[in-house]
C-alpha cells in the first residue's frame, strides 16, 4: 500500500467517515457513483470493485462486460457538506479496468490520460481554466415548457431576490472546502444565469472538477430549494451556457506558449497550437457540444439587444469575443493562454480536453501555419465576407457534426476506435429521435397555411 492509499484510510478512521463513493463518468459524460464501506477499501485499492460495464453508456458489449474501477487515491476528497445527520462522506475519482488489469478504453478519463502521455513525451503539460455558466432555476418543468429563472439579472449584477440570495457564496465555499479553487464568479447576461470561473489546473484535475463542479452545484442549489441545470440552451430568447475554457502547454515551469519577443506574445508552438483548433475543429465539434440543443446555443435566434458572444465560425482573435478562439489580454509571461469558446457546460470534460489537445498538438508536430486572425465582429460579416477570409461556419446542427466527425482519422485516433464508433452510434440515434418527432413549431406553422 502507497502512502497516499494510508492516508485515505486514516482519515477515514479518524474521521468516522461511513460513506465512501467511488466516482467515474460514462461516454456521454454522466456521473457514475457507488459507496463503499471503508471496511472494504484495502481490497479495492488492490483488486478494484467489479462491476456490469454493459449497464454503463458507452461502456462495454455485453460479452464483455465485467469491469473493475480502481480508486485513484490522489483525487480522495471528505465532502463536509453533504453527509448530514449521518456525518462525512467522502469520494474518489476511479480508472476503469479490464478483467485482466488493462485499462478500459471506453473510460474517458484513460482516453484523456493518453493523449496527456502523448503530449508528455514531447515535454508538454496541458491546463485548462474553464468558465463554467449555468442557469438557477424555480423548477424544472417536466412536461417541456419554460422553467422559471430564480431572478431577473443581468451580467454583473449584483442581484437581491428571494430565494438562493446566497448561491455564488455558498457554492464557492463549499468548492474551496474540498480543494476546488475559485478564481471569479458573477451573475451572467441572462436571468438566473451565473458563471463560475475555476482556477486552471492540469486537464486531469480539471476535467474531474468539473464533474465535481457540477455536482456540487447541483447539490447547493437543491439545498436552498431551487434546481441548477447546464443544459446548452434553455431559453430560444436568452444566451446560453457556455463553458470557454483557456488552454495553454507548459515545460516544466516555463509557459510554452509566451513569446516576450512577439508583438502578441505568443509563441511559435503557440501559433501552431491555435491553428490544429481551427483546422481540426469542424471535426471535433461533436465533442465539445454533444447534444442536439447545443446548436442551439452556437447558432442562436438573433437576440433581441444584439448579444452574440457564440463563436460559430472557425476563426481566431485577440480579444475578440466571436471568434473561436480568442487570445486574452497580455497577462504575466507564465499565464499566456488561449481560450476556446466553442464548447458547452454539458459535455464530457475528459473527452473534451483529450480532442482540444489533439487538435493542438497535430499543429505543433505538422507545423500548420496560423491563418490571419479576425479582428472584426465575425457576426457581422456577411457570408461572402466570411468566405472570402476563410471562416468556415461550424457545423450547424448534432447530423452535421456527426457527419464531420465520421469522416475524421484525428477524431477516431484520439477516442479509440470503441469510444467513437458508440459515440456516433449513440448520438446518431439521438439525432433521429428529435429530428423525427413533429413538434408544436411545425403545427403552429403549417396547419393553418397549407
Ligand atoms: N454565454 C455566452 C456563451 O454561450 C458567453 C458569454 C461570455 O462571453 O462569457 O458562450
Ligand atoms: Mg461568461
Ligand atoms: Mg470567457
Amino acid at each position: 500500500m502507497d502512502r497516499q492509499q494510508e492516508f485515505v484510510l486514516r482519515t477515514l478512521e479518524e474521521r468516522d467517515i461511513r460513506f465512501l463513493r467511488l466516482w467515474f463518468t460514462d461516454v456521454l459524460g454522466t456521473l457514475k457513483s457507488v459507496s463503499v464501506a471503508p471496511a472494504e477499501l484495502e481490497a479495492a485499492f488492490e483488486e478494484g470493485i467489479g462491476f456490469d460495464g454493459s449497464a454503463i453508456e458507452g461502456f462495454a458489449r455485453v460479452h464483455e462486460s465485467d469491469m473493475i474501477a480502481i480508486p485513484d487515491p490522489g483525487t480522495f476528497q471528505v465532502f463536509p457538506f453533504e453527509g448530514g445527520a449521518s456525518g462525512e462522506s467522502a469520494r474518489m475519482f476511479c480508472d476503469i479496468a479490464m478483467p485482466d488489469g488493462s485499462p478500459a478504453w471506453a473510460d474517458p478519463r484513460h482516453v484523456l490520460r493518453r493523449t496527456l502521455a502523448r503530449a508528455a513525451e514531447r515535454g508538454f503539460t496541458f491546463y485548462t481554466h474553464p468558465e463554467i455558466e449555468f442557469f438557477l432555476l424555480e423548477d424544472l418543468p417536466a412536461d417541456g415548457s419554460e422553467p422559471r429563472p430564480v431572478d431577473s439579472g443581468g451580467y454583473f449584477d449584483n442581484t437581491t431576490h428571494p430565494v438562493a440570495r446566497d448561491f455564488r457564496r455558498q457554492t464557492v465555499l463549499a468548492l474551496e472546502r474540498i480543494g476546488i479553487s475559485v478564481e471569479f464568479s458573477h451573475h451572467e447576461v441572462a436571468p438566473g444565469q451565473q458563471e463560475i470561473d475555476l482556477r486552471y489546473a492540469d486537464a486531469l484535475t480539471t476535467a474531474d472538477n468539473v464533474m465535481t463542479f457540477r455536482h456540487v452545484v447541483k447539490e447547493v442549489a437543491l439545498s436552498q430549494g431551487v434546481r441548477a441545470t447546464f443544459m446548452p440552451k434553455p431559453f430560444t430568447h436568452q444566451p446560453g451556457s457556455g463553458m470557454h475554457t483557456h488552454l495553454s502547454l507548459f515545460e516544466g515551469e516555463r509557459n510554452a506558449f509566451h513569446d516576450p519577443t512577439d508583438p502578441m506574445k505568443l509563441s511559435p508552438v503557440a501559433r501552431s497550437f491555435i491553428a490544429g483548433l481551427l483546422r481540426h475543429a469542424r471535426e471535433y465539434t461533436a465533442i465539445t457540444n454533444q447534444w442536439v440543443n447545443s446548436y442551439k446555443r452556437l447558432f442562436p435566434e438573433p437576440m433581441p439587444d444584439n448579444i452574440n458572444e457564440v463563436p460559430a465560425f472557425v476563426s481566431w482573435g485577440h480579444l475578440n469575443r466571436s471568434a473561436l478562439v480568442r487570445v486574452p489580454a497580455y497577462g504575466k509571461p507564465n499565464s499566456a493562454r488561449v481560450e476556446i469558446r466553442s464548447m458547452d457546460t454539458a459535455c464530457n470534460p475528459y473527452l473534451a480536453y483529450a480532442v482540444l489537445l489533439a487538435a493542438g498538438m497535430k499543429g505543433i508536430e505538422e507545423k500548420y501555419d496560423l491563418p490571419p486572425g479576425a479582428e472584426d465582429d465575425v457576426w457581422g460579416l456577411s457570408d461572402a465576407e466570411r468566405r472570402a477570409l476563410g471562416f468556415e461556419p461550424l457545423p450547424q446542427d448534432l447530423a452535421e457534426a456527426l457527419d464531420v466527425m465520421a469522416g475524421s482519422d484525428f477524431v477516431a485516433e484520439t477516442l479509440g476506435e470503441s469510444v467513437f464508433d458508440f459515440f456516433l452510434k449513440n448520438k446518431r440515434a439521438e439525432w433521429e429521435a428529435y429530428a423525427r418527432r413533429v413538434t408544436p413549431y411545425e403545427r403552429r406553422r403549417y396547419l393553418n397555411i397549407f
